[in-house]
């Protein structure tokens, strides 16, 4: 016997995943550069040259007992510290080295959450379409439910009518994802003092803390200059699951955090069952290589310049043509409503011609699908006439 919703996960690839699949059978049939490939958020951008340098640093100089061993369960102290450092100086706020966990990237620090936060199968997490689909497996296999509000599909801020009908007593914590994978949207700083009111009543009303679990993966992936609101100035209750997969692009060499609030009541003991959680997940001791890269590179920014002409070239031409999509602040994704107002019939229309970009169900908005715009702007070019066929076939 095996554990069923285990061999579900494993033998049934994601929507993204398969499409990528596809995508390099098709590839080596008809040739690289006739497929146009928007389906994964792999950054296109190579990660700073600071990145590099530090690595190539540390493999030749430091000792290789300490880079190659283990480390702290929960993190290398000065890697802990340097991130501290950075979030402190950002913020404004005080943020001490023992308040973080070191993960391998924003999954483990997301899964450490929720199994710190599941009590018992009635535990409920909530999830604002349009999300990270990854979320139902994450709150699922840790043994509890995943519950969705419906998206608020003219701008993707929060439906906050349907978030309070869909909170109860057995709710734990609000996932949230700003900038959003998918919508590229960033909550603003209104959106995020009416959640934290919100939750404050709600918590009241249920003499119990309902949590906040924000997703950060993109913070530093804005365009034009906007603030990203810190969640944690505005709401104690609050967990931050960060990585530095997109901003540093190493999505490959798997390194984030678990950040527990210390304003919140009984923080240790919060952080202890997030420590516990990934304890039992066996994700101790983040890859000590890469956590030295991160102690000496946590103030690196990325350069954005490609992400920014992508995203104009795409939104830009694409809305010309008739498409409907809210324009994307932030992340490296366009989320447009299909023109047939069906994602997976669009999806597939899209395939025919060798565009691969996702249907919207996983993410909670069947009407529409996902361009990741993290690829090469020479390809955008060349599938833009693509995307003008499939607007004029639907007329
Ligand atoms: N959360 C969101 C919203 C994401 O888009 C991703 C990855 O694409 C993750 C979490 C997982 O990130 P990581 O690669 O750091 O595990």
């Amino acid at each position: 016997m095996i554990n069923e919703k285990a061999y579900k996960l494993g033998s049934q690839r994601s929507a993204i995943r398969e499409l990528f699949e596809y995508g390099k059978t098709r590839m080596a049939a008809v040739g690289k550069e006739n497929v146009y490939d928007f389906s994964l958020g792999n950054p296109s951008i190579p990660a700073p040259e600071a990145v590099k340098e530090a690595f190539l640093d540390i493999v030749a100089n430091d000792a290789p007992l300490a880079v190659h061993g283990y480390t702290s369960a929960q993190g290398d102290e000065a890697t802990r510290r340097a991130i501290a450092e950075n979030l402190e100086k950002r913020t404004g706020r005080k943020i001490s080295p023992q308040a973080l966990y070191i993960t391998c990237g924003a999954a483990a620090a997301l899964t450490s959450c929720i199994g710190a936060l599941t009590i018992s199968s009635d535990t409920e997490f909530i999830a604002i379409a349009p999300f990270f689909p990854e979320y139902r497996c994450f709150a699922e296999i840790g043994g509890g439910k995943l519950k969705v509000v419906p998206a608020d599909e003219e701008n993707f801020q929060i439906n906050f009518e349907a978030l309070e009908q869909s909170i109860n007593q057995n709710t734990q914590a609000i996932i949230i994802n700003s900038p959003n994978n998918p919508s590229g949207t960033v909550y603003t700083e209104e959106t995020i003092k009416k959640l934290a009111e919100l939750l404050t009543k709600k918590s009241e009303e249920y003499q119990k803390p309902i949590f906040i679990i924000s997703d950060e993966p993109y913070r530093e992936l804005v365009y034009n200059g906007q603030a990203v609101p810190f969640v944690m100035n505005y709401y104690k209750n609050t967990l931050v699951c960060y990585s530095y997969s997109k901003s540093l692009s190493m999505p490959g060499e798997r390194i984030g955090y678990v950040l527990v609030n210390e304003d919140m009541d009984d923080w240790k003991m919060v952080y202890d069952a997030v420590a516990g959680a990934a304890r039992s997940f066996g994700y101790v001791c983040a890859p000590s290589l890469v956590q030295r890269v991160i102690a000496r590179c946590a103030d690196v920014m990325p350069d954005l310049t490609t992400y920014k002409e992508n995203r104009d070239l795409l939104y830009d031409t694409l809305t010309s043509w008739g498409y409907f999509c809210a324009k994307p602040d932030g992340a490296f994704y366009l989320f447009v409503r299909a023109p047939e107002g069906d994602g997976a019939a669009f999806s597939e229309r899209a395939k025919k011609k060798d565009i691969l970009i996702v249907g919207g169900a996983g993410f909670g908005c069947p009407a529409f699908v996902r361009l990741s715009y993290c690829v090469d702007t020479d390809m955008i070019k060349r599938a833009l006439p693509l995307f003008k066929e499939l607007m004029e076939e639907t007329k």
